[in-house]
């Protein structure tokens, strides 16, 4: 037969290719090998009829979390069902994604930046170049393809931040950050600082739409200065989510205070003590929740069952608050500069292992809304997420290119079928038992070709991240 697959009559979004018209994809192997308005059905081994769903190249998430301590593997699956083909971690931790990927990876592709804080790579909040220089060092040698500052979470001093953005651009390392140091926070006063302290070099701002809380001053407000000081640089690279809760560690330190300053903001922001009883109150009266494992997937548990569970796990468990602004979602997604490019590069989930998987279910809204075009949804879920990690063969449904692809239902944004390269990882909610795929950069590789682990190279040069966006093509 000339084709494995063939998918009729669904409506094909390429915007790559230009493409929006109902039509046949046609797979061979691990490869798009013809899409066409008619491909006759005699030259497949199995024709399946798509008719009023919608066929595009794979999702990529450009901001999720797949490993959590307690998930069991549920990071992975809720991707999956979530459409995704290609998940951007930001976290790690690298050793424990290696452990699960071949067992847990649902056939998921899988990039790693390593978070770097106190109690993970170094001491404190304030790293010797030394130290900084070792940690950066041995996690893009184990497999990473950069590092995560985590400092709206756990600020560490400006220079520190600095030296790390520094280090890891010197090794040519991809660098993420979740704004904030000691001196500022998870807020818009973080973010200008952040672009400050890149100095015009590539950077990952992660979840723009987490700055745009009204912390500072009016939302509006701080949404108009993120804008600007965006559009104004295009070294910096960035997603925003759609979701409605954050997430933070319910850590608690030796004087009684939430580790995190995500969650001590939350709590601040509805007049709550910052500290464990305000926290317990919080969880009490449902303004805070707990994501658990419930089953096979991470769910939101509320009220006492919160704060048992919480206890239970000494603390440490995800929270989440219900604080992210919806209009700031909106124009994170929708703003565009003067030439017709979106401001924010990407629509993430931040999800993952944190139950928030809603990249279809709260983009397609928007597109019945008409704030964005399928092809522009198409655009910022997988196109442009290819273009930031240098994936050229994915992101698009050319003939030839990697076949992963979501097919999905616009109407209930229900995912129908996954494909990752070529082979089928879940249908209707049903998954099949495919090992994942890590993400690596060269460097990675030549340490990690003795390891039994499915490997897909890329190299960071040819990414709009190292790149910058002046280079974009289109
Ligand atoms: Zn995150």
């Amino acid at each position: 037969m000339k084709y494995d697959f063939l998918f009729k009559g669904g409506r094909i979004v390429d915007p790559a290719n230009d493409r929006d018209f109902i039509g046949d994809v046609a797979i061979k192997g691990d490869k798009v090998a013809e899409v066409a308005k008619e491909i006759d059905s005699y030259l497949a081994e199995q024709v399946i009829n798509i008719s009023g769903k919608v066929i595009i190249p794979g999702i990529i998430d450009t901001h999720c979390h797949v490993a959590r301590p307690e998930a069991k593997g549920a990071g992975y699956r809720m991707l999956i069902n979530a459409g995704v083909t290609t998940a951007f971690d930001f976290e790690g931790p690298i050793e424990v994604i290696k452990r699960e990927i071949t067992k847990y990876g649902c056939g998921l592709n899988v990039a790693v930046l390593e978070a770097i804080y106190p109690g993970n790579g170094i001491k404190s909040k304030d790293a010797t170049t030394d130290e900084l220089q070792k940690t950066i060092n041995k996690y893009l040698d184990s497999g990473a393809i950069g590092i995560k500052i985590l400092g709206g979470h756990y600020p560490l001093t400006p220079e520190t931040t600095y030296n790390i953005l520094q280090i890891t651009h010197q090794e040519k390392g991809y660098m993420g950050f979740h704004v904030g140091t000691t001196q500022t926070g998870s807020n818009i006063q973080g973010l200008e600082e952040a672009v400050k302290l890149a100095e015009g070099k590539p950077l990952h701002i992660a979840h723009i739409n987490a700055y745009c809380r009204g912390y500072i001053e009016d939302p509006l407000l701080e949404l108009k200065r993120t804008m600007d000081i965006l559009k104004k640089s295009p070294n910096i690279i960035s997603e925003s989510h759609l979701a409605i809760h954050n997430a933070c560690y319910g850590g608690i330190n030796g004087n009684g205070v939430p580790r995190s300053y995500v969650l001590r903001n939350a709590l601040r922001a509805k007049g709550y003590q910052v500290s464990k009883e305000g926290l317990e109150e919080a969880l009490r009266v449902k303004y805070a929740g707990v994501y658990a494992l419930v089953g096979s997937k991470m769910e939101y548990i509320y009220g006492d069952e919160a704060i048992d569970y919480w206890k239970k796990n000494e603390y440490n468990v995800g929270i989440c608050f219900p604080i992210n602004r919806r209009r700031s979602a909106e124009v994170c997604v929708t703003e565009r500069d003067k030439k017709g490019n979106f401001v924010v590069d990407a629509i993430s989930s931040d999800a993952g292992a944190i139950p928030r998987n809603c990249i279809l279910s709260h983009g397609l809204p928007l597109v019945h809304f008409c704030a964005l075009t399928l092809s522009e949804l198409v655009q910022k879920i997988s196109l442009t997420p290819s273009r930031m990690l240098g994936l050229k063969n994915k992101g698009h449904l050319s003939i030839g290119a990697d076949a992963d692809i979501t097919i999905f239902d616009p109407d209930d944004a229900k995912v129908e079928i996954v494909l990752i390269k070529g082979k089928v990882c879940m249908v209707s909610g049903i998954i099949f038992n495919n090992p994942g795929r890590l993400i690596v950069t060269e460097r990675g590789a030549n340490k990690l070709k003795k390891q039994e682990i499915p490997l897909e190279v890329i190299d960071l040069e040819d990414s709009l991240f190292l790149k910058g966006k002046v280079n974009k093509s289109k």
